[in-house]
């Protein structure tokens, strides 16, 4: 075989990135767009020693899995590489390829294929597009989408996973352009004046935005451009975005409000997120809610847990456990992700959480280090590489009941999966989620528990390390010990009574449970001691 031969082969398979494969002589053979079951027609593009990559040219016989693309434009795009997919076909695909990772690069033997949350549409599911804004050869303005691996506009203003809002807007600014000869932006030049209009719904309020993505500051005739826009039902706020640079980022930092608000609502569960054009916000928010509640049923909180959402973002699932937790502390490297976090969180009343900005790696050992921070469940939502090695090391010393591991990529999530099992947490709940119906991408949440049998952990405060506590702890402590030793006839160690005072949020001052070793392991407080120690603290009136 060679390139440009002409080959017919049978679609066995489909790669992690919804190529099919089949095979010629033995050898894998990579045809993108064609489908498990399709016998096709294919050219040698590329051959490699044991594999190659062919076009697919005509599709002999099709597979049962095989449906009409919707889009006119699937192939060129390439953002849906499962379009010519039934959507029953789409799920099992993804359903497969978690189990896969979690059988092969996780090591679970007894794991039965996962159940996956699918969509009951699964069209129309985007709430965000940016379209991107050029010229044709004739002169005209056009929008549409980027043809893949490349910056040529393919002409297109009807995304099938976007919402019908988003044709009626770009036909409206395209008129706008034409009407009054208003240049888009060549990325070679540099000039020219729209780059891009941004698009968002809130889906539960009907709030609609447009961002104009502007080489400048202002628009020519922009009244009459507001005035067409405002006619579209839902139009909520219209804004220019500046980005003079000349660069591939879409967005520029400066923001001028241009009508109506500089941002629209729309709700999560009972959530209410303020959404302006630079936050970061689900883009499928109908499958958010389902994946954070499944999120939020493997965390089985029952009022008074210290929840760690590692990877918060803006604090979607910190904000959904809130409701449901004693405390939750969230860890996010975007700054401006946990300025939304915290004013998120001040839009729905919610006092319990708390967001620090770092790195999960460096803030989660620094605390608890320094700060011997607890947690009765840790959350986690990593993007595609995983967590750090440093962040699991440490997940795994504060030794909580639960982790929940949420993923949108189940190769690292397996990998990080079979590192926790060695270290005592096993797999009990695996469900995959949807989120990117037509796409190859899966999200996948994990509950994994704290094996009974796991080692303990000695503790290793030694005695005299009760030194550390100032006389008025000290003091406080023995009345504590004493009472717990006379109503229940049992002894409860100092560092109980600082995990059980810490989980109440009483400040510890700056002694409390200090370890003279440079890594202090603590056993955790069992629950019945941490109901007898809290109703001591109840009786001396300190909770
Ligand atoms: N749970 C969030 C989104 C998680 S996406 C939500 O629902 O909104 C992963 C997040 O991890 C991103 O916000 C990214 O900025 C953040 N991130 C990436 N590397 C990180 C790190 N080392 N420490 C903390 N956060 C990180």
């Amino acid at each position: 075989m060679k390139k440009d031969d002409l080959i017919e082969l049978t679609i066995e398979d489909l790669g992690v990135d919804g190529e099919g494969i089949g095979k010629v002589d033995g050898m894998a053979i990579f045809v993108k767009d064609a489908v498990p079951g399709d016998r096709v027609q294919a050219k040698v593009m590329k051959m490699k020693k044991s594999y190659g990559y062919a076009r697919l040219m005509q599709v002999l016989d099709p597979s049962p899995e095989r449906t009409e693309s919707r889009c006119a434009f699937a192939r060129q795009c390439g953002g849906c590489q499962l379009q010519a997919m039934t959507y029953e076909a789409q799920l099992d695909f993804k359903a497969k390829k978690v189990w896969n990772h979690l059988i092969r690069i996780g090591g679970i033997t007894d794991l039965a294929k996962p159940e996956i949350i699918g969509m009951d549409d699964p069209w129309r599911y985007r709430n965000k597009a940016q379209f991107p804004f050029g010229t044709d050869k004739e002169g005209n303005p056009v929008t549409g989408f980027y043809a893949a691996r490349s910056h040529n506009i393919i002409p297109c203003t009807e995304c099938w996973l976007g919402v019908e809002e988003n044709k009626v807007i770009l036909e409206k600014i395209l008129d706008h352009l034409k009407t009054y000869h208003i240049s888009t932006y060549d990325e070679v030049s540099g000039k020219g004046l729209l780059r891009h209009v941004l698009i968002r719904k809130g889906f539960t309020t009907g709030e609609v935005m447009v961002c104009l993505i502007l080489n400048g500051r202002t628009m020519p005739k922009l009244t009459e451009l507001v005035d067409s826009l405002r006619e579209v039902p839902g139009m909520t706020s219209i804004t220019i975005n500046v980005n003079t640079k000349n660069t591939n980022v879409i967005m520029g930092t400066e923001m001028i409000s241009v009508w109506g608000q500089d941002y629209i609502t729309d709700y999560i569960g009972n959530i209410k997120y303020q959404i302006s054009p630079l936050s970061f916000y689900q883009v499928n928010p109908v499958q958010t809610k389902k994946l954070y509640e499944t999120a939020l049923g493997y965390a089985d909180l029952k009022g008074n847990e210290t929840v760690w959402d590692l990877y918060c973002g803006i604090g979607t699932i910190s904000l959904f456990l809130a409701q449901k937790a004693g405390k939750v502390y969230g860890v996010e490297i975007v700054p401006q992700a946990i300025d939304d976090a915290r004013q998120n969180a001040k839009l729905n009343g919610i006092k319990n959480a708390e967001f620090f900005v770092g790195k999960a790696e460096e803030v989660l050992p620094e605390k608890y280090e320094k700060e011997g921070i607890y947690a009765d469940v840790i959350v986690v939502d990593p993007p595609r590489k995983g967590c750090d090695t440093a962040a699991l090391e440490t997940m795994v010393k504060m030794k909580p009941e639960r982790i929940v591991y949420v993923s949108c990529d189940s190769a690292t999530l397996a990998r990080d999966v079979k590192w926790l099992g060695e270290r005592g947490y096993e797999v009990k709940k695996v469900k995959a989620c949807d989120m990117f119906p037509g796409t190859v991408h899966v999200e996948t949440v994990v509950k994994l528990s704290l094996k009974k049998d796991a080692p303990k952990i000695e503790i290793t405060m030694e005695p005299d390390e009760e030194s550390n506590y100032t006389p008025q702890e000290k003091a406080i402590y023995s009345k504590i010990k004493e009472y717990v030793k006379d109503k229940y006839g049992v002894n409860v160690h100092t560092s109980y009574i600082a995990q059980v005072k810490r989980m109440c949020g009483l400040d510890m001052g700056e002694n409390y449970n200090k370890s003279k070793k440079e890594n202090p392991e603590v056993k955790q407080c069992p629950q019945e001691k941490v109901e007898y120690i809290k109703d001591a603290l109840r009786y001396f009136k300190l909770i």
